[in-house]
């Protein structure tokens, strides 16, 4: 018969807060661990220009940085009613930024099924209980192409965490998602080729 795990030895949940800059769109990311999420970095051109569209400075040559978790370990507490949601493509990764200041402050997947969360790691105040940076995406390499580090990591960890959400029906919690309807709770804004064109290529 397998042994009860004493209180000492469970997971410790950490409930961690994050806010954009002015502090109108506020929540918590509950599990917040190295175990509850994967803590990367990526450099490519579109991070890069999702910070720009949102209204932030171009952040290269640093990267950008992402707490990837699941959507029900989110809680939106305050300013829903100042999210919009944008993509550089009509399949593209979603977008969510800011409008009250101007701060990137999620990327997810188009379909909520695909149940993943970025959140971005301005907008988390203290960052200690996610852990180090893990994975690295896109890091430039003069005159070559750019070389990732521990990608396979954070995929595998995505699509566990999807399918566990998948399985358990956790999905369906999701505080960016009518996910009855399967449809963000903001209408996307697909950006034009030509406002694109403006951002870092
Ligand atoms: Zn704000
Ligand atoms: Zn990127």
């Amino acid at each position: 018969m397998p042994k009860l795990k004493k209180p000492s030895q469970r997971k410790t949940m950490t409930d961690v807060p994050f806010s954009c800059a002015c502090g109108q769109i506020k929540g918590t990311l509950h599990h917040a661990s190295p175990r509850g999420g994967t803590h990367a970095v990526c450099y490519c051109a579109s991070c890069r220009a999702g910070e720009v569209y949102s209204g932030a400075p171009d952040p290269a040559p640093a990267p950008v940085g992402i707490f990837q978790t699941s959507p029900h370990l989110m809680t939106l507490t305050t300013g829903h009613d100042q999210l919009s949601v944008f993509s550089f493509g009509p399949k593209n990764l979603l977008r969510w930024k800011a409008d009250c200041c101007g701060m990137a402050m999620f990327n997810t997947p188009r379909n909520p099924k695909l149940s993943f969360i970025g959140v971005r790691t301005t907008a988390i105040p203290d960052t200690t209980p996610i852990g180090p940076v893990i994975a690295k995406g896109f890091i430039p390499v003069p005159g070559k192409k750019s070389r990732h580090e521990n990608l396979t990591a954070l995929l595998v960890m995505a699509i566990w965490r999807m399918l566990k959400s998948l399985v358990t029906g956790r999905w369906k919690a999701n505080p960016l998602f009518d996910t009855a309807a399967g449809t963000p709770l903001h209408p996307v804004l697909v950006v034009s080729a030509e406002e694109r064109a403006k951002l870092p290529l």
